[in-house]
């Protein structure tokens, strides 16, 4: 099997900048046991909506392919408290089909990192 990631391997980091620009909405929530994020806008390369989200972790997932999906992921960096910043992988997600973008792999391909800060999940 071809490496489906050669295509977005070969541009990895060239969409953070813009990426911070279309992505709109980037939230992670950490505390009593959940760590999450959810992040939607505009891929910065296609330029069509996506959205990922997914549990937080300690090892970076991108690349992992759980159910099916490839969205990305996101990580705590050892010893992270709140108020650090938190790093986000994300691939485009959108709903079209791009016959130039990576076979076997929703959207067009696109990976780029962002970083937010995490909020705390509040407890009922
Ligand atoms: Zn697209
Ligand atoms: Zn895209």
């Amino acid at each position: 099997m071809d490496s489906p990631l050669q295509f977005s391997d070969a541009e990895l980091g060239q969409w953070d900048g813009q990426a911070a620009q279309t992505m709109t909405e980037v939230v992670a929530s950490v505390g009593d046991g959940v760590r999450s994020y959810y992040a939607r806008g505009r891929c910065p390369r296609c330029d069509h909506a996506t959205v990922a989200y997914g549990v937080l972790d300690s090892v970076v997932l991108r690349g992992s392919n759980a159910g099916g999906a490839t969205w990305g992921g996101g990580h705590l960096e050892a010893g992270w408290v709140p108020g650090r910043p938190v790093q986000l992988q994300l691939r485009c997600n959108c709903d079209h089909t791009h016959p130039d973008g990576p076979e076997g792999i929703k959207g067009c391909g696109a990976e780029f990192n962002l970083t937010t800060q995490a909020r705390q999940a509040i407890t009922p």
